[in-house]
This record gives C-alpha cells, sequence and structure tokens, in this order.
C-alpha cells in the first residue's frame, strides 16, 4: 500500500471525505499526499516528482518556495508573528495595491478571498442601502452564503452549485446572470435595478474552467452598473497579480467601485483584502457603521510573503516567464490535439488556460457544460501518471509560475502528447 492511501485512509477518519477542502478529494482513487514544494516542482510522499500546473489554486506565480519569499519569511519568524497592533509591513503591502489598483484608494486585509468578498458585498449594501447583488452562472466568490448561488469551481465539481443551509431568504437576494451576455444583465437591472447593491464579477471567469471575457463585456457592466445606481465588484481573487501588476482592470481597462483581492497577495499565506475609492471604504469599522474585524486580518507572515512576491514580480522578468510558459503549453497542447483530431477548445489568458473537450467556443457556464467532463478528467489521470499536476476537475484552471522555464514546458508538451494519444484510443 502506498503511503498516500495509507494516510488518506487515516485521514477519512477524522476529517470529512478525508481532506479539507473539497475538490483535493477528486483526485482518484485517493489524493496524493505532499511532502514538499520546490520551483515548479511537488515531491510527495511517496517518492514522485510532479511538475505543478494547480500551485495552490493559484497563489504561487513564483512556484514553490522562490528564494526571496523563504528569505524574508524566515527573517520575520524570528519576531513573532502575531501582535494584534499594526505593522508596518501591512502599510507597505497596501502601499503597492493601491498605486497598482488606481481604483483603489485603500484597503482592508482580510484572510481569505471569501471574507473579502463578504466585506465587500456588505460595504455594497451598507453604500448603497440596497439588499440585492447580481452575480454570474458559474462564477465562484468563496464558501460564503451570498454567492453560493449557481457557482463554479468545487461546488460545480459536486454538483452543489447552490449549496444546503443557504436560508430561501438569503438566496433570494442574489440574482443571477449569463456570463459574456450584456442582455441578461440588462433584463434584470430593468426589473431589479432599484434594489441591487451591486453586479460581482469575476473578470475572468477563472472557476468554470477559464472563460475570458468578450470585448466590451466589462464595459458594459461599468455602464450598466453606473445607470442603475448599482456599484461594481470586479472580484480579482485569480486575476489580481496574475493577469499583470494591475490585474484584470489594467488588462481590460476597467475599473472597480470595490475590488476584492487574495491568492498572490499573500504569497501562498492565507490572505484576502478589499479595497476601493475614500467614499467607501470609509464606511467600514472603525471610521463606520459597517463591520469588519478579524483575529488575523493583516497577519504579519501573510503580508511579508505577499510584499516579497509582489516585489519580485515588480522588479524582475518572473511575468514574461510565467506568461511564455503560459502561452507555449496552449499553443503546444493546441497542436497535439489538433493533429491527434480531438475535439477541443482551449482558452487563455496570460498565465492561465484551459482545455474544453467540445467544439465551438465556449463563452459561459452553458458552453463550458457541454466539455467532455470524463475526457478531461481521464486526461488529468493520464498526466499524472506521467509526473504532471493539472486540477482534476475541469471546472479549475491551469496555472503557471515564473518557475516554468522553457525546458520544463518542453517536457510538460512531450507527457501531454502520449496523454493525448491514450484519450484518442
Ligand atoms: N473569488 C474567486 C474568484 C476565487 O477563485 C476564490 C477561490 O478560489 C475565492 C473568491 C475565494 O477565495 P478563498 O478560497 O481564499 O476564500
Amino acid at each position: 500500500m502506498s503511503e498516500s492511501s495509507r494516510l488518506y485512509g487515516e485521514a477519512q477518519r477524522v476529517l470529512v471525505g478525508g481532506v479539507n477542502s473539497p475538490v483535493r478529494a477528486a483526485i482518484k482513487p485517493y489524493p496524493f499526499f505532499v511532502k514538499e514544494g520546490k520551483g515548479p516542482y511537488l515531491f510527495t510522499v511517496d517518492g514522485y516528482r510532479l511538475i505543478d500546473y494547480v500551485l495552490g489554486y493559484g497563489p504561487l506565480i513564483l512556484g514553490h518556495s522562490p528564494e526571496p519569499v523563504v528569505k524574508q519569511v524566515m527573517e520575520h519568524l524570528g519576531k513573532g508573528w502575531l501582535y494584534g497592533a499594526p505593522t508596518e509591513v501591512e502599510v507597505a503591502l497596501a502601499k503597492k495595491i493601491v498605486v497598482h489598483f488606481p481604483s483603489i484608494k485603500k484597503v482592508r486585509f482580510v484572510n481569505s478571498g471569501g471574507e473579502a468578498v463578504s466585506a465587500a458585498i456588505r460595504l455594497a449594501r451598507g453604500y448603497t442601502k440596497r439588499r440585492k447583488i447580481l452575480k454570474f452562472e458559474g462564477c465562484y466568490h468563496g464558501a460564503i452564503d451570498y454567492v453560493l448561488v449557481k457557482a463554479g469551481s468545487a461546488a460545480a465539481h459536486f454538483g452543489t452549485p447552490s449549496s444546503a443551509g443557504v436560508p430561501e431568504d438569503v438566496a433570494k437576494l442574489t440574482l443571477v446572470a449569463k456570463y459574456n451576455d450584456l442582455d441578461s444583465v440588462e433584463g434584470i437591472m430593468r426589473n431589479e435595478g432599484n434594489d441591487v447593491a451591486a453586479i460581482i464579477v469575476e473578470p475572468v471567469m477563472a472557476n468554470y474552467g477559464v472563460i475570458p471575457p468578450r470585448e466590451g463585456f466589462l464595459k458594459g457592466l461599468r455602464e450598466i452598473a453606473d445607470k442603475y445606481g448599482a456599484l461594481l465588484i470586479l472580484d480579482e481573487v485569480v486575476t489580481g497579480y496574475r493577469l499583470g501588476l494591475g490585474g484584470a482592470q489594467r488588462y481590460y481597462g476597467v475599473s472597480a467601485d470595490i475590488t476584492t483581492l487574495g491568492k498572490i497577495i499573500g504569497g501562498g499565506f492565507p490572505v484576502g483584502a478589499v479595497g476601493a475609492r475614500d467614499e467607501i471604504m470609509e464606511l467600514l469599522s472603525p471610521k463606520g457603521p459597517v463591520f469588519n474585524a478579524g483575529t488575523f486580518n493583516g497577519h504579519p507572515i501573510s503580508m511579508v510573503a505577499g510584499l516579497a512576491t509582489i516585489e519580485v514580480l515588480e522588479t524582475t522578468n518572473a511575468y514574461d516567464i510565467a506568461i511564455n510558459a503560459s502561452r507555449r503549453l496552449a499553443e503546444g497542447l493546441n497542436d497535439i490535439l489538433s493533429r491527434l483530431g480531438i475535439d477541443h477548445v482551449i482558452n487563455w489568458v496570460p498565465t492561465m488556460l484551459q482545455v474544453f473537450f467540445t467544439r465551438g467556443e465556449v463563452i459561459d457556464h452553458e458552453t463550458a457544460s457541454k466539455s467532455n467532463a470524463k475526457q478531461y478528467l481521464k486526461l488529468h489521470e493520464e498526466l499524472l501518471k506521467r509526473g504532471i499536476f493539472i486540477a482534476p476537475s475541469q471546472f479549475e484552471a491551469v496555472f503557471t509560475s515564473s518557475s516554468h522555464t522553457t525546458e520544463i514546458i518542453e517536457e510538460t508538451l512531450r507527457h501531454m502528447e502520449d496523454a493525448a494519444k491514450v484519450l484518442k484510443q
């Protein structure tokens, strides 16, 4: 019996489904347990080396345990790590965010993307004095009640896009539109717009595979939000610092009223952030009546790791490497599947991609759902056998990092070719 299998047996006795976050249980017949991560590699307790394209589901844009982050974190650990009082490093990280995101003038750090979204929605409601929010089918914004309605990511993978335990009274305040379809948004807003506090969207849908916004979609949302006096929340938990220093807002030239961040800004340590212009942010406690607090908010180690990560992104060619890696991977996989005559669509944005086994475009939840998820799972399995780790669910993204050098990508593509040949059989 492998060590992972033994550990999974033990885990199932004390952890629900043997895991602490559902998608981890999607690896069959059992999840591999990890011993170590270094650069582009994960090392399992069974002695395997895997090239990692999951990267902790997005945060590790520099790969595993990058030297500058390790150095800063180690240095800080010696000084203690929780004070219940402010630190210089949270100011430094907030300053970076304010420079990179012109729509943000003030920041509040929390501990996860979900907490950031929760704070953003409360702020939007406090600011507009309205009750409802509008989200998009297939978008995932964290495991919180307001947005667990027709959600993507693990919620979709395990067939529970709308969770049990969310009271109907809460769910009915969440309106759901179709991604990349401004008419569906306008239609809902025409009827309910005067009670909609915010439109919340993933600027690139990254939790139903990867689905980029169509030309004009985000700008259209900006206009509709303004027309009806609702706020636009851009959930940049994935895209922030992944599409580049200014996130999706700079990449697509659109500006949020409220931005949520997470993942990369903690360098792989737990983090979330909400940011907006002063008028909105100053409604937050201690300045205003919208409550937010947290024992671990602005945790010094997360702040140090996030700051060190952003400094590397600012001062090196890390983005060039990570972007080239994602582009070459998308092109290479496209070539392989085309040569083998396997129907497929590959959606790409800088440092992220996903393959769908379907024909035609994948532009929303409906077209993504037509993808042959079983074939995707088979690809995942065949790749895993060959030492390549992509997410076990079609409803996640393939991420690249600055540790994915040309050699690593070419090695991956060789294995992808072999794995794809098995799909063809
Ligand atoms: N928003 C988006 C777009 C996400 O992808 C996620 C998580 O994957 C979240 C919010 C929630 O973040 P967290 O898992 O840190 O709570």
